[in-house]
């Protein structure tokens, strides 16, 4: 179903948020954020993430050129979303995920790969140093959007892995049961 953090902090029923300067009023960039926004919402079927109202705690979109990064879960104060724009992915939902309190479900603890990792191999260091750092929400979800791709944790994993490595083209049930959860 998913993979929390242990002792991330959580939200009390949803993140407010507000736009960096790189996303900036009426620009292509604000209308295309506010889309994958509603989109997440709207497959939660909850406003998890809703305009900053003068609340203390908030998360702030920021669109960047380099690497996507979220703290996991509410940190206390402004914390940075920072995510690219890509054309079908699911790269700003993968961050919104973390920012709401989800770990990579490489790291759910039945992860069906972890066994295949070469030994010694960036992906297999990654394992061993995080995964503890983590636990599972139900069962091990291949579908869902927190899954690493290929391009990293599974970079050792050719063929079988090729398929699962198709971009996601929605959150999944987990994924939404995850957030739920989380945020409830
Ligand atoms: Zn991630």
């Amino acid at each position: 179903m998913g993979v929390i953090k242990k002792n991330a902090g959580r939200w009390n029923g949803h993140i407010p948020y507000e736009y960096h300067t790189s996303v900036a009023t009426g620009s292509p960039a604000s209308k295309w954020l506010d889309q994958k926004i509603k989109e997440f919402n709207d497959f939660i079927g909850k406003e998890i993430f809703r305009p900053r109202s003068g609340e203390a705690d908030y998360a702030v979109f920021d669109l960047v050129t380099g690497n996507c990064n979220s703290a996991i879960g509410k940190q206390g104060g402004r914390q940075v979303i920072q995510y690219k724009e890509d054309t079908g992915g699911m790269t700003v939902h993968h961050e919104m995920g973390h920012c709401v309190g989800m770990g990579h479900e490489n790291f759910h603890p039945d992860y069906p790969y972890k066994t295949k990792f070469t030994k010694g191999s960036i992906p297999e260091l990654q394992w061993q140093r995080n995964h503890t750092d983590y636990e599972a929400h139900g069962d091990f979800d291949n579908d869902s959007i927190m899954r690493y791709a290929a391009a990293s944790l599974e970079i050792t994993l050719t063929g079988v892995e090729l398929a699962n490595d198709a971009r996601r083209q929605s959150m999944s049930k987990g994924d939404k049961a995850t957030v739920l959860y989380l945020t409830t």
